[in-house]
C-alpha cells in the first residue's frame, strides 16, 4: 500500500542545502579575501598616514581576525557557522571601529548596507532584518554619542583608507551581483527543467490512466477509491459502466445500496462494517435492475495515513454474472439428472449424509423408498427411447407430487428412483407407517394411466422401503442397499407392490457374499476336485464319464456344485473355474488313454453359457487339448438351453469350429429351458440329455413317459443320440432303453459321481 509523503517537514532552504554550497563557498572565500585585503590596506594607510595613533590598527586587526576565524570555519566545512560568525563578527568590528574612529561618519559605515544584503542572501531574511535592526540601533547610538561628544575626537580623514574600504566594498558588491545573477540563472534553468519534467510526467500519467481504463474495460474489472476523510468517491469508467452510474453524485452510496438484492443487503453492510474494523473485504452480491439480476464482486484494501489510521479505501468491482451462471450450470450438471431435473445420485448421497447425521444426533427416523419401474425395458424396446424418456419425466413429476417440500426425490439412473423422507419422528412404528403411507400414495399415483405421445400406457413400480436413523450409526450406503434389496423383494412378490426390508434377505445376501469370497480363495488354494459319473449303454457297457466339479471345503466338507455354480456364473468366477475343469478333464483323458481298461472312455464336460460366450472360447479349448494331448474325439461338451437365448449364429460358428477338430456336443437338461425346437435342427449337436425331472416320473406319470418318448424320437429323427439322466431304477432303465430306444443312461442305478480313484476302480471292476 503506498504511503503519502510526509508534508509536515519543510523542504530544506537552498542555503542550508550542502548541494547548493558551491557558490556560497566561492562567495565566502571572496569575502574573506576582500576583508583581509581591505584590512591590510587600511592598516597600511594608518601606518603611513597616522603612525602616531597605533591604537587605530585595532579596527583592521579585528576585521582580519574575524576573516581568519571565518576562513577556518569554512575550511572545516562548517559553512552555516562560518556565515553566522562572519556576519556578526564583521558587523561588530564595523560597529567598534565606527565607535572608536568617529561615529557614523566613519567610512566603515559604508559596509553596513552591503553586510545587510549579504546576510539576507547568505543566511536568510531574518538575518537581514536582524542586521538592519542592529544597524539602526547602532546608528542611533552613535548619533547620540556624537551629539553628546562621548566619542573620541574628529577622525583623521584619510583618503587612502577611505578609498581602500570603498574598493573592497565595490569589489564585494560586484562579486555579489555576479554570483547572485549566476545563482538565479541556475534557479531559472532548474525551474524550466522541472516544468518540462512535470509536463512529461503528466503526459505519462495521462497515458497510463488511459491504459488502465482500457485494461479495466478489457478485463471487465473496474476500480474505485473512497476518501474516508472527505467522503469523496471516485469511480473508474469501467466501474461506472458496471454499476450503470453515468456520473458520481452525492448520495450515490445510499442509492446503490437500494439496488442491491434485498437478501444480500445485510451481508454486504456487515462485510463493510467488518472491513472498517480491519477485516479483508472480498464480497459477492447481486444487484437488481428491473428484471435483470447481476452478480457483483467487490474487493477492497485500506490505505493508511502516516499514523497508521485508514484514510482511503481502494477497491475493485467486477461483474461476475457470467461466471455465476456457469457455476450454477456446473452445479446443475454435477448434481441434477438432466432428463428429469431431479437430484442425481451424488446429491442424494450428500443429502442422505446430512439426514443420517441428524438422525444420529436427535434419534429421529427417516425412510428411503427405492423404486424401479416394472417392465420399463419393454416400453423402451417397443416404443423407443424417446417414449421411455417421456415416461420417466412423467414419473418424476408424479413422484414430486407425492412428497412434502423438504423430502428428496432423486433419479439414480435408468428407471430407478429414490425418495427420501426425512424427520419422521423418534418412534420406529409411526415412522414406518408414515413411510408406508407415502409408498401407497406413490403406488396409486404411478398406477394411473400415462399419455406417452399418442399412446395410452400403463406402468407400475416395485417399491422397497427401509428406515434409517433413530440414533443408529452406519455407513452411508447401507440404507440404500437395504432399500434396494427390499425393492427386489417386492419384485419377487409379483411387482406393483411395496415391501419393507426383511433382515432374512440380508442374511442370504451376506451368505452369498461370504460364499463368493470363499470360492475365490478356493480357486487359488486349489480346493476344487472333479468327480466322475459313468455313462453306460442300454446294454450296460461303460462308454464314458461326466466330469462334475465339487468344492472340498476345509470346514464344510464336500460342497455340491448346485450351491456355487450359479454364484460363479453371476460373479464371473465361472471363467477361471471352467478353465480349471477343462484342463483337469483333458489331462485325465490323456492319462486314461494310456491305460488299456480306460482308453475307450469319453469325457463329458459341462460348459456354462457365460463361459461359452467368451470370444476366445474356441481357442481356449483347442489350446487345452493341445497342451494336455487329449484326443478331441473323446471330449464331449455339455451346453445348456440357456445358452441359446442370444446370438445363435455365433454359437453355431463356435460349435462348428470345435467340431471340425472332433469335439462333440450334448444339449444338457433338455426340456427344462426355453428350447426352441427350430434351433435343434440347426445346432451341430451329437447328443440330447433328457433332464432328470422327466426320468424321475416315468414309472408313474404317463405325461413324463410321453415327453421322454417324444424327445427320444425327435432326437433320433434329427440324427442325435439320447442320454437319460438320473436313472435310479432298473424299471426306468428298461422303459427308456428297451421301451423307447434311449441310447445311453446315467444315474445312481449304475453309480453316483465318484472321486478319481474310486471311478477308475469301478471301471476296472466291470
Ligand atoms: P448336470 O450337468 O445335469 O449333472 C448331473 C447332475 O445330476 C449331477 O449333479 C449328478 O450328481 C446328478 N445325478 C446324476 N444321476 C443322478 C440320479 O440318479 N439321481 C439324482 N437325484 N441326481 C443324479 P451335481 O454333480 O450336483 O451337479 C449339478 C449341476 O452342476 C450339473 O448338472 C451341472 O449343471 C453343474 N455342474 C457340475 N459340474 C460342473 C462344471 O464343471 N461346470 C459347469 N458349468 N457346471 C457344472
Ligand atoms: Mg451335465
Ligand atoms: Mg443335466
Amino acid at each position: 500500500m503506498p504511503v503519502p509523503p510526509d508534508t509536515s517537514r519543510k523542504a530544506p532552504a537552498d542555503w542550508d542545502d550542502p548541494a547548493a554550497w558551491g557558490p556560497t563557498k566561492t562567495f565566502l572565500y571572496l569575502t574573506l579575501t576582500a576583508l583581509l585585503v581591505g584590512a591590510a590596506l587600511v592598516a597600511l594607510a594608518l601606518l603611513i598616514f597616522a603612525p602616531q595613533r597605533p591604537e587605530r590598527l585595532l579596527g583592521p586587526g579585528l576585521v582580519a581576525a574575524v576573516a581568519l576565524v571565518g576562513a577556518g570555519l569554512v575550511q572545516a566545512g562548517r559553512i552555516v557557522s562560518a556565515r553566522w560568525f562572519l556576519a556578526s563578527g564583521v558587523w561588530a568590528a564595523f560597529t567598534l571601529v565606527a565607535t572608536f574612529t568617529g561615529g557614523v561618519r566613519a567610512p566603515v559605515a559604508l559596509g553596513y548596507p552591503l553586510l545587510i544584503i549579504m546576510c539576507g542572501w547568505q543566511i536568510g531574511d531574518r538575518a537581514a532584518l536582524l542586521a538592519a535592526g542592529a544597524t539602526v540601533l547602532a546608528v542611533i547610538g552613535l548619533a547620540m554619542a556624537e551629539m553628546n561628544q562621548w566619542l573620541p575626537g574628529a577622525p583623521l580623514y584619510l583618503p587612502a583608507m577611505h578609498a581602500s574600504v570603498l574598493m573592497v566594498v565595490c569589489f564585494l558588491g560586484a562579486a555579489m551581483v555576479v554570483l547572485l545573477v549566476k545563482a538565479y540563472r541556475n534557479k531559472l534553468r532548474q525551474l524550466h527543467r522541472s516544468r518540462e519534467d512535470l509536463r512529461r510526467h503528466s503526459g505519462e500519467v495521462e497515458s497510463s490512466r488511459a491504459t488502465l481504463q482500457r485494461a479495466q474495460s478489457v478485463a471487465r474489472v473496474g476500480s474505485w477509491t473512497f476518501d474516508l476523510i472527505t467522503n469523496q468517491l471516485e469511480l473508474s469508467d469501467e466501474t461506472r459502466r458496471i454499476f450503470d452510474i453515468p456520473e458520481v453524485r452525492q448520495g450515490d452510496m445510499a442509492a446503490y445500496l437500494k439496488r442491491v438484492y434485498e437478501g444480500d443487503r445485510e451481508p454486504l453492510q456487515a462485510a463493510w462494517a467488518a472491513a472498517l474494523r480491519g477485516a479483508d473485504f472480498d464480497h459477492e452480491h447481486r444487484i437488481v435492475d428491473g428484471a435483470q439480476v447481476r452478480w457483483i464482486r467487490q474487493k477492497a484494501e485500506f490505505e493508511a495515513g502516516p499514523d497508521g489510521a485508514p484514510i482511503r479505501v481502494l477497491g475493485i468491482a467486477q461483474d461476475i454474472t457470467e461466471r455465476k451462471q456457469a457455476d450454477e450450470r456446473i452445479a446443475e450438471l454435477a448434481f441434477y439428472d438432466q432428463l428429469s431435473g431431479l437430484p442425481n445420485r451424488t446429491l442424494l448421497l450428500d443429502r442422505l449424509k446430512q439426514v443420517m447425521a441428524a438422525g444420529e444426533r436427535d434419534a429421529s427416523y427417516s425412510a428411503l423408498l427405492f423404486l424401479d419401474l416394472d417392465n420399463f425395458k419393454t416400453l423402451n424396446d417397443t416404443l423407443g427411447h424417446d417414449m421411455g424418456d417421456l415416461l420417466l419425466q412423467q414419473v418424476a413429476n408424479r413422484l414430486m407430487g407425492c412428497v412434502r417440500a423438504g423430502d428428496t426425490v432423486a433419479r439414480l439412473g435408468g428407471d430407478e428412483f429414490v425418495v427420501m423422507l426425512a424427520g419422521l419422528g423418534t418412534g420406529e412404528a409411526p415412522a414406518a407407517m408414515a413411510a408406508e403411507t407415502v409408498g401407497e400414495k406413490i403406488l396409486g399415483a404411478l398406477n394411473q394411466p400415462y399419455q406417452i405421445g399418442s399412446h395410452d400406457h400403463r406402468s407400475t413400480p416395485s417399491i422397497g422401503i427401509t428406515l434409517f436413523g433413530g440414533g443408529r450409526v452406519e455407513p452411508i450406503e447401507e440404507p440404500l442397499k437395504r432399500a434396494d434389496l427390499a425393492m427386489y423383494q417386492s419384485k419377487a412378490a409379483g411387482r406393483n407392490t411395496l415391501r419393507f426390508f426383511d433382515p432374512k434377505m440380508q442374511a442370504t445376501v451376506s451368505d452369498r457374499a461370504a460364499l463368493e469370497t470363499g470360492l475365490r480363495a478356493a480357486l487359488v488354494r486349489e480346493e476344487l476336485v472333479l468327480h466322475f459319473q459313468p455313462l453306460v449303454t442300454g446294454a450296460g457297457a461303460l462308454t464314458g464319464a461326466e466330469a462334475l466339479v465339487r468344492w472340498q471345503h476345509p470346514e464344510r466338507g464336500l460342497v455340491s456344485p448346485c450351491e456355487f455354480i450359479s454364484l460363479a456364473e453371476d460373479t464371473g468366477l465361472i471363467l477361471p473355474l471352467g478353465r480349471w475343469v477343462m484342463e483337469r478333464a483333458c489331462t485325465q483323458l490323456t492319462l486314461w488313454a494310456a491305460q488299456p481298461a480306460l482308453t475307450h472312455l469319453t469325457m463329458a464336460v459341462n460348459v456354462s453359457a457365460r463361459q461359452f460366450r467368451q470370444p476366445d472360447f474356441v481357442e481356449q479349448v483347442l489350446a487345452v487339448i493341445a497342451r494336455s494331448g487329449a484326443d478331441p474325439r473323446r471330449l464331449q461338451l455339455e451346453l445348456t438351453e440357456s445358452l441359446l437365448v442370444t446370438n445363435v449364429e455365433d454359437i453355431i460358428a463356435k460349435m462348428t469350429a470345435l467340431q471340425a477338430h472332433g469335439v462333440g456336443f450334448a444339449l444338457d437338461d433338455f426340456g427344462t429351458g426355453y428350447s426352441s425346437l427350430s434351433y435343434l435342427g440347426r445346432l451341430p449337436l451329437d447328443q440330447l440329455k433328457i433332464d432328470r425331472s422327466f426320468v424321475m416320473g416315468i414309472e408313474t406319470n404317463p405325461h413324463a413317459v410321453a415327453i421322454c418318448a417324444a424327445t427320444i424320437s425327435l432326437a433320433h429323427s434329427l440324427g442325435l443320440k439320447v442320454v437319460a439322466e438320473g436313472v435310479e431304477t432298473a424299471a426306468q432303465r428298461d422303459l427308456l432303453h428297451l421301451g423307447h430306444g434311449c441310447n445311453y443312461l446315467q444315474g445312481y442305478l449304475f453309480s453316483r459321481p465318484l472321486p478319481l480313484e474310486q471311478f477308475e476302480a469301478f471301471v476296472q471292476s466291470r
